[in-house]
Order: C-alpha cells, then sequence, then structure tokens
C-alpha cells in the first residue's frame, strides 16, 4: 500500500531511486538547474584539461537576428554559459530586416572558419527569410541544434549525431535523475520539428533512456485526456500555459514541462511571467516527478547544447586521439 503523499525537493531523500519514490509516494522535483550544473561543472573540467595540452577551446559562434525580447535571453543565456565553461562563444547581430543572402553568407563564412566548432542559428527567424534554407545551409559537422536533415535522419536510425538540445536535454535530465523509461508509456503533447517528433523518437529508441511505447498527438488529436490519462510519462511541449491539467495525468506520472509562455503580470518587474504548459501546483501533487518551469526543462537545453558543442570540437579536432569523456 502507497503512504502518504509529500511534496520533497530533490536532495531531501537521499537516494535517487525513482521506483521506491513512486512506493513511498514522494514526488520528485526534477531540477534542471541541479542536472545542468553536473553536466557543466564535467564540460568545465574538460575544457580545462584541453587548455593544459595547449589545446584551445571549444567555440560555439550564435548568430541573433532582430530584436526578439525571448529570443535576446535565450542567446544572453547560452553565451553566459560558453563563458563559464571556458568554451569561446562568438555573437553575430544582424538586423531584422537583413535579407537572407547575407544571413545564409555569414553562415557560410562560419562553416569555413576552422576555429569555429557549432554555430547556432536563434530561431525564430524574421518572416522573409526561409528557415528551411538556413537550416539547411549549415554544415551538418557544425549543427550543434541537430536541426539539420542530416542529423535528424543520423538520430532517427541511431547513429551518433547531434540531437537538438531541448530533447537532448530532456534525454540528459532522465540520465541524472535514473528516471526507469523501459516498457513505459510515454504521451508527447507536440509534434514539431525541434522538440515533440525528436523527443517521440529517442523516447522510443532501443537504449538504457529509451525503450518507451509512445503516443505523439497535435492539433488534431481527439480525445487528447484519454491518452494522456493512460501516460506512464508525459512530455508537455505545446506552448499552452497551464494546458495540462491534474485531471489530465495519471496517479504516480513522471511529467515533463517543455513549455515557456510569457504571461503578462503586473506584479513582475518585467510585466510577464515565464509559465510552462503544465498546472504545477495541481499536477504535483498527482505525478511522481515533475519538472518546474523555469528551472526544469530550459536549464537542461543550455546544457544539451554545451555537450553537442564540445561533441563538435572532439569530433572536428580529437577524433584520433582518446576522447577525453563529459
Ligand atoms: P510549436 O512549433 O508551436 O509546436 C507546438 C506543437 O503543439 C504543435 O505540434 C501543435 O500541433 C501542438 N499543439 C498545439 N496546441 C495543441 C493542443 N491544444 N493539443 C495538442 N497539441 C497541440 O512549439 P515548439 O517549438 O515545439 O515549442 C513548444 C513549447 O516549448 C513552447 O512553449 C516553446 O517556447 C517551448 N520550448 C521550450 C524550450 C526549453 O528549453 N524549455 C525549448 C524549445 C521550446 P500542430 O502540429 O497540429 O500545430
Amino acid at each position: 500500500m502507497q503512504g502518504q503523499k509529500f511534496n520533497l525537493q530533490y536532495g531531501q531523500l537521499s537516494n535517487k531511486n525513482l521506483n521506491l519514490r513512486q512506493y513511498l509516494w514522494l514526488m520528485l522535483l526534477l531540477d534542471g538547474k541541479v542536472a545542468s550544473q553536473t553536466i557543466k561543472q564535467n564540460l568545465t573540467a574538460a575544457t580545462k584539461k584541453l587548455l593544459e595540452q595547449g589545446k584551445r577551446a571549444p567555440h560555439l559562434a550564435a548568430i541573433l537576428t532582430g530584436n526578439n525580447g525571448a529570443s535576446e535571453t535565450y542567446v544572453a543565456s547560452k553565451v553566459k554559459t560558453c563563458g563559464e565553461i571556458g568554451y569561446k562563444s562568438t555573437l553575430i547581430r544582424l538586423k531584422e530586416t537583413v535579407e537572407e543572402e547575407e544571413l545564409l553568407q555569414r553562415i557560410t563564412e562560419l562553416n569555413n572558419d576552422d576555429s569555429v566548432d557549432g554555430i547556432l542559428v536563434q530561431l525564430p527567424l524574421p518572416k522573409h527569410i526561409s528557415e528551411a534554407k538556413v537550416i539547411n545551409s549549415v554544415h551538418p559537422d557544425k549543427d550543434v541544434d541537430g536541426f539539420h536533415p542530416v542529423s535528424v535522419g543520423r538520430m532517427v536510425q541511431g547513429l551518433d549525431t547531434f540531437i537538438s538540445a531541448t530533447p537532448y536535454g530532456i534525454m540528459l535530465m532522465l540520465e541524472h535523475y535514473q528516471v526507469q523509461t523501459k516498457g513505459k508509456h510515454a504521451v508527447v503533447i507536440g509534434r514539431s520539428n525541434i522538440v515533440g517528433r525528436p523527443m517521440s523518437i529517442l523516447l522510443s529508441t532501443n537504449q538504457q533512456y529509451g525503450n518507451c511505447t509512445v503516443t505523439i498527438c497535435h492539433s488534431h488529436t481527439l480525445n487528447l485526456k484519454e491518452i494522456t490519462l493512460q501516460a506512464d510519462i508525459i512530455i508537455a511541449a505545446l506552448g499552452r500555459a497551464g494546458f495540462v491539467k491534474a485531471d489530465m495525468v495519471k496517479e504516480g506520472a513522471i511529467v515533463i514541462d517543455v513549455g515557456i509562455t510569457r504571461v503578462e503580470d503586473a506584479t513582475s518587474k518585467t510585466g510577464y511571467r515565464i509559465k510552462g504548459d503544465v498546472d504545477f501546483t495541481n499536477v504535483s501533487k498527482k505525478a511522481s516527478a515533475v519538472t518546474p518551469v523555469p528551472g526544469g526543462v530550459g536549464p537542461m537545453t543550455i546544457a544539451g547544447l554545451m555537450k553537442n558543442t564540445m561533441d563538435a570540437y572532439v569530433r572536428r579536432n580529437l577524433s584520433d586521439e582518446i576522447y577525453i569523456g563529459t
């Protein structure tokens, strides 16, 4: 029989055994700040080692087009994390009105620049620019965002590749907290190329934090609640604040909230608050494990990008040497 339910922050119970937590009916907070910190520490140590060996640090180049507030925040955070780890970063700012040709030319220059390991083009792009063309123009060897069709194709085939940073970050989080996924029914809400679709593929693959039976849902899915109520794992990636309510979640489910929506809030200094796709307050009373927003998937996305950048560096520069391991 399961005991009374308590909401405990990760760390208040020393072991990470989710099955035991489910048995004891303890909710595990899947804290992205904690999990990403471990990854960043490993990458910092690896970078230090490279420098001690007289090698250069990994180098991430980011292109930011226009003045989208959220994009500014994301890019600033990625550049800051590069600095913390010891990577070199270059930020290229282009005007909202930049011609598509000029953006493609800048990407070509970065493709040809041997000192650059990873290229990140922050999305969304201004409407007059083709996202597909831009994504296709990044060389697959430097595609640390994992959006290029070559990266996606390799991921689908289970080959070594760059995995899109958000699904990769979620997989790293499952690994950090040793969330057992084998045989579970995972329901992914959202089928975008950057989150929902790759997430559904990764969870279905034959690997330790995969082997799920996956259902992928979208805006045309009928009876969504009936489907989510069958889920052992819910990945909410639809971009609608508070959409996943407690009555859509089975007792003991694992809930990963990818959503980031700015909701107006006059009491906040910025005038808005960041909300996830999950009604955290009520869902956390039913779930066995849940990610907060902010502080859940967001920091893991950056960790995923940083790991991809190190991988790009290693593949391009140290392929003949023993991988230093991060
Ligand atoms: P997106 O491209 O807008 O895709 C949203 C998906 O949700 C679409 O597949 C859409 O279905 C589906 N959807 C919309 N309303 C639905 C409904 N009522 N029921 C079921 N499915 C519905 O968004 P995205 O880029 O994947 O991002 C999703 C959310 O994650 C956003 O809030 C975004 O800001 C956030 N995000 C967070 C991170 C992070 O690091 N934490 C990273 C990336 C994105 P259709 O395909 O039928 O339109």
